[in-house]
């Protein structure tokens, strides 16, 4: 017992690791210029004044960082004080925004381990010294010490341009490893979102989940039933957008989160892995590809999560003799299913199901006044983004997807245009234009009853 006290006060006094200017990489023409502007502006005003986090990461990797995060001595109604543009914001433990044009530079005080008391209580103001006391903020080290990952808890000085490093993340930068700060036996249930975090960081990175980590995520995977479900899916949508959807999707697969996680596309990946896009070409085109302008960053998400799961549902009604298949309503009923666990906003539900439905349209284009109101339509975009993932993830010609969007310019370039003209040159009178007397005979006809469209 002695003995393990004795080493856990020698873990908890080691000196940080100072790394001067001259033996890093991080310069501070890549460090965003309002980030710089907070650094200065706390340090000039006294305060330690650090940049952390994924910022120091990715400058000391060579990579562009996402954003840029501050952590200081600072309280936060001393953060406010030097900053106009600052809200704060969080009941348990308020953080600092300070607000720019384009950008929020997240601005944090030194947290303690435990510091989870309400604001108010935590804090004593003391009069004669600049800092007031405080129960929830701590130093520069128990901040360290609180992060989730060695790599994510390196600072950068503003003060004299050092990287300090308190948890051995600059070794495992170089040894390209994923490792929780202190016990992962602990870490991971005291919060089990640093799991999908682990992945995020190994996908994205390249790096390998260090071995006593990986073993306490597969150990306490099932807590992350604990987690809230709004953390999840940001978790998901997190996954996306680097190019590494496919690596952090096999990851989930191989540490058995994905039944957690998303428990139909498991099944689905089980009961039927040789679909027609796979999951794993869907992701991998996803990677490559750019989400095109007019699609929600969501709806493209679960367009690549989803698709194979409806087109094995299809092909299964298909095989079974079902006459007719409600191609919307089965749309719905794979993503209420698959979904089920996340809390996926109504109208991604909506606008994939329409796009889903809308694929046979492209297989079966009718005369030229149907192909016009279905380019015209507001849900055009998501359904030419979904044919144009599940034709590249089938390994098929793409060339219709520049067909489709230039007679879209084409449509709309013509309904901008008659309004001019009729006004001034046409004989036509603006009451008897073509595209009037289309829409007064479309009026005139009785809408069938119901619609069934035929597989
Ligand atoms: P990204 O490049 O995706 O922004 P990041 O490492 O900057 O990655 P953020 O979510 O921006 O991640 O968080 C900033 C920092 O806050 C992290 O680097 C980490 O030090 C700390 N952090 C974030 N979430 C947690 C958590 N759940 N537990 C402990 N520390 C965390
Ligand atoms: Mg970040």
């Amino acid at each position: 017992m002695l003995s393990r006290i004795k080493k856990y006060l020698r873990f908890t006094r080691r000196k940080p690791v100072i790394t001067r200017r001259q033996d890093h990489t991080i310069s501070r023409e890549l460090i965003d210029r309002d980030a710089l502007k907070v650094l200065y502006r706390l340090n000039q005003a006294g305060y330690t004044a650090y940049l952390v986090g994924g910022g120091v990461r990715d400058l000391l990797l060579g990579r562009k960082p996402k954003d840029f995060d501050v952590s200081t001595d600072a309280h936060p109604h001393q953060i406010k004080e030097l900053f106009r543009n600052c809200i704060l914001i969080g009941r348990r433990f308020r953080l600092a925004h300070i607000r720019f044009s384009n950008k929020i530079i997240e601005t944090s005080t030194f947290r303690k381990p435990g510091s989870h008391g309400p604001d108010t209580d935590a804090e004593t103001p003391d009069k004669n010294t600049k800092h007031k006391r405080s129960n929830t903020f701590g130093t520069p080290e128990e901040d360290a010490r609180m992060r989730d990952f060695t790599i994510n808890g390196l600072f950068y000085d503003i003060e004299n341009f050092t990287v300090i490093d308190h948890v051995g993340g600059q070794k495992d930068l170089k040894r390209r490893l994923i490792r929780c700060i202190g016990e992962p036996r602990l870490r991971f249930p005291e919060d089990p979102v640093r799991m999908l975090r682990a992945i995020r960081f190994a996908s994205r990175l390249g790096f390998t989940i260090e071995k006593k980590t990986l073993h306490a995520i597969i150990r306490f995977r099932n807590e992350l039933r604990n987690a809230a479900p709004a953390r999840l899916i940001e978790e998901v949508y997190r996954f996306f957008g680097f190019g590494t959807a496919q690596a952090a999707f096999r990851l989930l697969a191989e540490t058995k989160i994905l039944p957690l996680l998303l428990p139909a596309l498991d099944e689905h990946l089980r009961a039927a892995p040789d679909t027609h896009p796979s999951l794993w070409s869907c992701l991998e085109v996803f990677d490559a590809m750019q989400t095109p302008a007019g699609v929600a960053r969501e709806t493209a998400i679960f367009a690549a999560l989803t698709y194979p799961l409806f087109e094995a549902r299809l092909q299964q009604a298909r095989s079974t003799g079902q006459q007719f298949v409600q191609h919307q309503e089965l749309a719905r009923d794979v993503l209420g299913d698959l979904l089920g666990t996340l809390p996926v906003p109504r109208r991604v539900i909506d606008s994939l199901a329409r796009a889903f439905d809308a694929q046979r349209r492209f297989e079966n284009p009718k005369g030229k006044f149907s192909k016009k109101r279905f380019v015209m339509q507001s849900t055009f975009a998501d359904a030419l983004f979904v044919r144009e993932l599940v034709l590249r993830a089938r390994g098929e010609d793409t060339a219709e997807i520049r067909q489709w969007t230039r007679m879209r310019e084409q449509f709309l370039r013509s309904e901008a245009q008659p309004a001019d003209d009729c006004a001034s040159e046409s004989p036509v009178s603006p009451e008897k234009t073509p595209a009037k007397r289309r829409r007064r005979r479309r009026r005139r006809k009785p809408a069938p009853a119901t619609s069934k469209p035929a597989v």
